[in-house]
């Protein structure tokens, strides 16, 4: 099938400007293009020819021999022969026109496929900690079985020197290119060379350790710094420290997940702790000393003369502390006050407890039921 002529291909005249061949052809591209056409196999024509047109054009010399001796001085001389352009071709033209690979809406041969990175995997692992261990922060030491590097290779799989070599298939890219019939012809495309898994070297000699793998099954004592401040549920991550990856690559990490104690006394909210402390009917009713469990040890708190059930005593800053970057610096130990009615009574604590009736001043003071009604109310509102 004879040729059309590239001008005419391209709808300029036989003097136009390299300007203006450039610019006509960016109109066709754009007209033809295949991502714009799906299955139009009239535009995949005039896609091809015009960047056959243009590939001629736009290079002096070849329009020089073009101009004087026809397509004839082009094919095969230093032109593109007999077959037409492939895609891969036709798409690093557009490069140069619009910038960028391929340039034209992702479409082309793609990019080069990445040499892989191996990655150890990570290990994971549960510390029980108390509320003290919260309070200061701790460094803790676990044995942990893992993938460790081949001693006997260094973690490189080859034994010996000179053990690796370039990959034969690929020549060290990596990838290997693949030629298909595509709708759009021949088109090119990059995998990942099944000789050497993509990256560029095999192993001669593999290591007889570890089978070339570069990683052995090991034990290693790691120490976890826990800041203070953690919770339940909480997870520490020590990068790189998990498990070693094949031939050098990038080891995992260990996550570590905190796991709270329950304290015997003392229950925690966010950075707060609470206490409840249960007074009996005397203390409350003349005063004296309560004990209340800290972080640190017992502290002694004053109950003055009449104390209320309900009431609250803030210990400020007898909480944990914040993680760092986290919260609101330590909390408090809030100590929630109730009043112990016994349970049964003796003959005696009966009279004397009648006769405690009899005084009006242990009629409730109104002043008090009016705040007791409303802390009664406010749960409603
Ligand atoms: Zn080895
Ligand atoms: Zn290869």
């Amino acid at each position: 099938m004879a040729k059309r002529d590239y001008y005419e291909v391209l709808g300029v005249s036989k003097n136009a400007s390299d300007d203006e061949i450039k610019k006509a052809y960016k109109k066709m591209a754009i007209k033809y293009h295949p991502d714009r056409n799906p299955d139009d196999k009239e535009a995949e024509a005039k896609f091809k020819e015009a960047a056959e047109a243009y590939d001629v054009l736009r290079d002096p010399q070849k329009r020089a021999r073009y101009d004087q001796f026809g397509p004839e001085g082009v094919n095969g001389a230093g032109g593109f022969g007999g077959g037409g352009m492939n895609m891969d071709d036709i798409f690093s033209m557009f490069g140069d026109i619009f910038g960028g690979h391929g340039g034209f809406g992702g479409f082309g041969g793609g990019g080069r496929a990445r040499k892989p990175q191996y990655r150890g995997g990570d290990l994971r692992l549960k510390v029980r900690m108390t509320l003290q261990e919260i309070a200061t922060g701790v460094t803790k030491k676990f044995k942990v079985k893992k993938k460790v590097a081949c001693p006997h290779c260094h973690g490189s799989g080859a034994e010996g020197s000179g053990a690796t070599e370039t990959c034969p298939t690929c020549h060290g890219n990596g990838f290997v290119v693949k030629t298909q019939q595509s709708i759009f012809g021949m088109m090119q495309t990059q995998a990942v060379c099944p000789t050497c898994g993509g990256e560029g070297t095999i192993i001669k000699n593999k290591c007889k350790e570890c089978g070339g793998e570069g990683v052995v099954n090991g034990e290693e004592v790691i120490e976890v710094k826990i800041p203070a401040g953690v919770g339940d549920g909480m997870v520490v991550t020590v990068t790189g420290k998990g498990h070693a990856a094949r031939r050098n690559g990038v080891p995992g990490d260990i996550q570590v997940y905190i796991e709270e104690e329950p304290h015997k006394e003392l229950l925690r909210e966010d950075n707060n702790l609470i206490y409840n402390l249960l007074l009996d009917v005397p203390t409350a009713a003349l005063g004296g000393d309560a004990e209340i469990p800290t972080i640190d040890g017992k502290v002694k708190i004053k109950i003055e003369p009449g104390t209320q059930p309900g009431k609250v005593v803030r210990l400020r800053s007898k909480g944990l502390p914040a993680v760092q970057g986290y919260g609101y610096g330590t909390g408090d130990l809030i100590v929630n006050i109730s009043v112990y009615i016994p349970e049964t009574l003796s003959k005696d604590e009966k009279k004397a407890l009648e006769e405690m009736k009899k005084s009006d001043n242990f009629a409730p003071n109104p002043s008090i039921k009016e705040k007791i009604f409303r802390k009664f109310k406010s749960y409603f509102e």
